[in-house]
């Protein structure tokens, strides 16, 4: 039987929704205008007023906010509360530059956690799993975010934060968590880490996993669920936003469930800026509608995904982004081309291989060139070097097929490839260094 966290908001009709988000929205708008100078000037340089926006069809008329707006804010120029009122303060894990610090008031913490309870719920979360979080703890949200919401389901949680990998492992066992918490590479580290000390999915409790923070792919996730024994969820979040929990997987685990009654997402095309219709890709914005101190009015998250509306099987009627894609800003070029690092983890995986690999991009003789190292299972390990070489190029033969051009691909030693405990980082593209 489905479990909701909040049945009324999670399940409310099409036009509850709408008239809710389209309240929320009105208020919120004046609220910014009248708090925050930065968007204040953006919305006079557009010649918007808070009056101009009496519903959701409006919102289009806003100006977006981007990261470099923050960059550019940094630290205190988009609060609109004085800090005084502020309880917490998070920020970005720097993935793509500068960080951005989000300030929280005491109601924007409880909304989010409840966000993240919603997820929990939807993973089948009650006060009868033990709730292990093994996202990094501090300034990175994951912590903190799923941390707050195990609290609120009533699960037991146990606060492990990200790292110490044996530990992990053993008070997993020893203290029966069902619930894992963590980014999709830090799980499949433990699911690796597991069968290493001799254990199978047998001698654990677990039941189902919430991983995000970084993208992962299809393969990816069965080859997480198959190593722990569980189903493995997605979540999506951002720091600006609040956190993780801004969308949340259900049992269809088809799609990403977005919490509307605090954030309205649309879809745009990122070149030209204009609103782009449900099944159409393309850069997710978000609109806050419920948020106190760091509220932000159509924020371009850069990560490239497509809405749908369609009916669930788990019966919320809360709109579905699709994993994202990655972000426009991980796409690479290569030759011409674009490539996703998203495309060669699923050849690689579907191949039979690990999800350790390694892309390295960069320009000899002004022409792009494409490594991808892939770590070989123990018994993909051949001490022939004919066949190591034979794998090889079978494997680019499908990086081709599925990329459009054709890469150097690497067999390298098993666990030779550093593990990542939080965010992984799978791209070193050296074009950047020479310019
Ligand atoms: P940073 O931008 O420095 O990584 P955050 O920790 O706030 O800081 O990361 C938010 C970003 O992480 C999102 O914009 C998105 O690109 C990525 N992300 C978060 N959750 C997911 C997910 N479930 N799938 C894919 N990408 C995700
Ligand atoms: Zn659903």
């Amino acid at each position: 039987m489905e479990r909701y966290w909040n049945k009324e908001i999670e399940c409310a009709s099409r036009e509850e929704m709408k008239k809710l988000q389209s309240e929320r929205l009105v208020a919120q708008v004046r609220y910014v205008y009248d708090n925050v100078k930065y968007y204040r000037d953006l919305m006079d340089a557009k010649g918007v007023k808070p009056g101009d926006i009496r519903g959701l069809e409006d919102l289009c008329k806003l100006p977006f906010l981007s990261k470099a707006d923050l960059r550019e804010g940094y630290p205190y120029g988009l609060l609109a509360r004085p800090l005084n009122e502020c309880v917490r303060i998070h920020s970005t894990s720097g993935t793509t530059g500068r960080r951005v610090v989000a300030f929280y008031t005491q109601h924007d913490v409880d909304m989010w956690e409840d966000c993240c309870a919603r997820a929990i719920t939807a993973a089948g979360g009650t006060p009868d799993d033990v709730c292990q979080v093994a996202y990094g703890y501090g300034l990175f949200t994951g912590g903190a975010g799923l941390h707050g919401g195990s609290h609120k389901v009533g699960c037991l949680t146990l606060p492990m934060s990200s790292g110490n990998t044996e530990r992990q492992i053993q008070f997993m066992r020893d203290l029966g968590a069902t619930i894992l918490c963590c980014t999709p590479s830090y799980a499949a580290y433990l699911g690796e880490s597991l069968h290493e000390m001799g254990l199978t999915p047998a001698d654990i409790k677990l039941k189902a996993g919430i991983f995000g923070a970084e993208p992962w792919t299809e393969e990816m996730r069965r080859s997480i669920e198959k190593s722990l024994g569980i189903k493995a969820y997605d979540i999506y979040g951002l720091t600006e936003t609040s956190g993780p929990g801004v969308a949340f997987e259900c049992s269809a685990q088809k799609g990403m469930h977005i919490n509307e009654d605090n954030f309205i997402p649309e879809i745009i095309n990122p070149e030209t800026g204009e609103p782009l219709p449900d099944g159409e890709v393309g850069e997710l914005v978000f609109t806050s509608i419920t948020k106190e101190a760091f509220p932000l009015l159509r924020y371009r998250t850069r990560d490239l995904c497509v809405l749908s509306r369609e009916k669930c099987s788990c019966g919320r009627t809360l709109v579905k982004m699709s994993k994202p894609k990655g972000r426009s800003d991980d796409m690479l070029i290569i030759r011409g081309v674009n490539v996703f690092p998203s495309q060669i983890e699923t050849v690689l995986i579907a191949n039979g291989y690990s999800p350790n690999y390694l892309i390295e991009v960069d320009r000899v003789n002004n022409t792009d060139t494409l490594d991808i190292s892939v770590e070989m299972k123990p018994d993909q390990f051949s001490d022939k070097v004919r066949d190591m070489q034979l794998q090889e190029k079978s494997l680019a033969s499908a990086m081709k097929t599925m990329l459009g051009i054709n890469p150097k691909m690497h067999l390298v030693a098993p666990k030779s490839i550093t593990r990542s405990e939080g965010k992984a980082v799978r791209v070193i593209d050296r074009r950047k260094l020479h310019d």
